[in-house]
């Protein structure tokens, strides 16, 4: 609660979670706190979903897959995607750098603009449907 209580007014939440099995527990418990605090919940994104292999690019799912997405569906919230495990992120944000400002060619810097534009527009509604509230009170 004191997390909540510190950010004051939130458009919402992005519940991020892995690949995992686990990952509906822990994903369920985000879910009840993001409801009893009244937070929205924009949708779950699961994280270190596989590894594209740097020698034969072949897909790996180091911590198997499907945990986030089988969390939203069991909740009944948006899922956002899938952001793979990728060692440039890890060199990129070292050295300060966006890594997908800087990268948009990068299959794992679509998934992050992919993620990015609906949590923008889930913002943008809910700052209309905010004015509009405004506008009647
Ligand atoms: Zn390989």
């Amino acid at each position: 609660m004191t997390t909540i209580d510190l950010l004051g007014r939130v458009s919402g939440a992005v519940i991020v979670t892995t690949p995992q099995e686990v990952a509906l527990l822990d994903s369920r418990k985000s879910v009840t706190f993001c409801k009893d605090s009244e937070v929205p919940i924009i949708g779950i994104v699961e994280n270190m979903s596989g590894l594209e292999c740097p020698h034969c690019h072949s897909h790996i799912d180091v911590f198997r897959k499907g945990g986030g997405e089988a969390s939203a569906l069991d909740m009944g919230v948006p899922f956002l995607g899938r952001i793979p495990l990728d060692p440039d992120v890890v060199t990129q944000s070292d050295a300060g750098e966006p890594f997908a400002l800087f990268n948009s060619d990068s299959p794992t810097a679509e998934a992050y603009h992919r993620i990015a534009d609906q949590v923008e527009s889930f913002c943008k509604k809910s700052d209309t449907l905010l004015k509009a509230v405004l506008r009647k009170g």
